[in-house]
Parts: structure tokens; C-alpha cells; sequence
């Protein structure tokens, strides 16, 4: 037996054979919603990341990229390495005293709002570096938002943070971290 089928790519209404006109669905509904939580939505899926990576988290956080684990799922897949062009920053990998102003210096040129995921152990804390030229943590010197733990996390922990910090910007959270930072560096804070 033989079957066929016909494709259009207009609009059919339920239990209808009849193409519909797009014009006339969309005349058809209203949406109702509030403009910060219309650009709240919009900001949340539509990140723009700048991969820090100085170690081997940054490795991890390829695959976070790649087609396994496909970071586009969650509108974050239009990696910038031009800080001006991104508004979250991932760092990934030890930071060492020498390389933290240069963070400072690529947060500060970033577009607003802009948020900051750690990602893994030497990020957060130093890590296992406990030693006198590696930064305990980048929030030493940048507000950070969202903290994923291991070493290295997995792409799923990475994941979850993405959608933690989604979350935090669909619901407008305050950010007093990030309100009340001043750059280390600046000799006139
Ligand atoms: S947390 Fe572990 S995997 Fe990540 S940069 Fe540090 S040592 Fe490497």
C-alpha cells in the first residue's frame, strides 16, 4: 500500500484541511507580559560566552561546546573571544597572580549586564594550589555569580550552572557582589 503526504509550509488549524494565512493567527491571540520580564527571557537565552581557559577545565569546557553535550541548547553557543562582544565570562583553569589583573581587565571590557561562571575548584578557590602565585579564587578580584564545583567538573555540572544563572536572570535576582565590586586594581577606589 502506498501512502503520500503533502507539506506546506503554512499554518493548519486543528481538524482542518484548510491552510491558514499567518496573518490571520496572528491576529487570532494576544501575548500579555512586562517589559523587564520580556527582556529578562530575552537576556537569559541569549548569552554570549567568553571561555577563560587556563588549564585543563578549559578542556572540559570544550565538550561542554561540542555536540555531545551542545551547549546551543541553551542559547549560549555564540562563544566571543573579544570581550566586548560577550556578557558571560566562563572562567575555566588555575588563575595565577600574574593573570589576574589581565581578568580584571577583560571583565571590565565586557558588555553589560555581564555575569561570571567559575568553573571548577582552582577557579573557586585555587584549588589544590594552596601556594603563594595562584589566586584563591577569581572572586578575589571579579564578582562571580555562579560557583560549579569539582576538578574538573563534568559537562553536566557546568550545565546546570549555565541554567542556574538563567534562572537567576529570568527572575531578576539582586546581585549585591556584583553591585558593590570595585576593581582591585583601581588606585582611586
Ligand atoms: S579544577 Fe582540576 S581540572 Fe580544573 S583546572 Fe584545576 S586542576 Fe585542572
Amino acid at each position: 500500500m502506498s501512502t503520500s503526504s503533502v507539506t506546506t509550509n503554512e499554518p493548519v488549524l486543528k481538524n482542518s484541511q484548510t491552510p491558514v494565512p499567518s496573518e490571520d493567527i496572528s491576529r487570532s491571540f494576544a501575548l500579555t507580559t512586562r517589559l523587564d520580564a520580556i527582556v529578562a527571557w530575552g537576556r537569559k537565552n541569549a548569552l554570549w560566552p567568553l571561555p577563560y581557559g587556563t588549564a585543563c577545565c578549559g578542556i572540559e569546557l570544550m565538550s561542554v561546546m561540542g555536540p555531545r553535550y551542545d551547549l546551543a541548547r541553551f542559547g549560549a553557543e555564540v562563544v566571543r573571544f573579544s570581550p566586548r562582544q560577550a556578557d558571560l565570562l566562563l572562567v575555566a583553569g588555575t588563575i595565577t597572580e600574574k593573570m589576574a589583573p589581565v581578568l580584571v581587565r577583560i571583565y571590565e571590557q565586557m558588555l553589560e549586564p555581564k555575569y561570571v561562571l567559575s568553573m571548577g575548584a582552582c577557579a573557586s578557590s585555587g584549588g589544590f594550589y594552596r601556594a603563594y602565585h595562584v589566586l584563591q579564587g577569581a572572586d578575589k578580584v571579579i564578582p562571580v555569580d555562579v560557583y560549579v564545583p569539582g576538578c574538573p567538573p563534568t559537562p553536566e555540572a557546568v550545565l546546570d550552572g549555565v541554567m542556574a544563572l538563567q534562572r537567576m536572570i529570568a527572575t531578576q535576582q539582586p546581585r549585591p557582589w556584583r553591585d558593590n565590586w570595585k576593581n582591585p586594581h583601581d588606585k582611586n577606589r
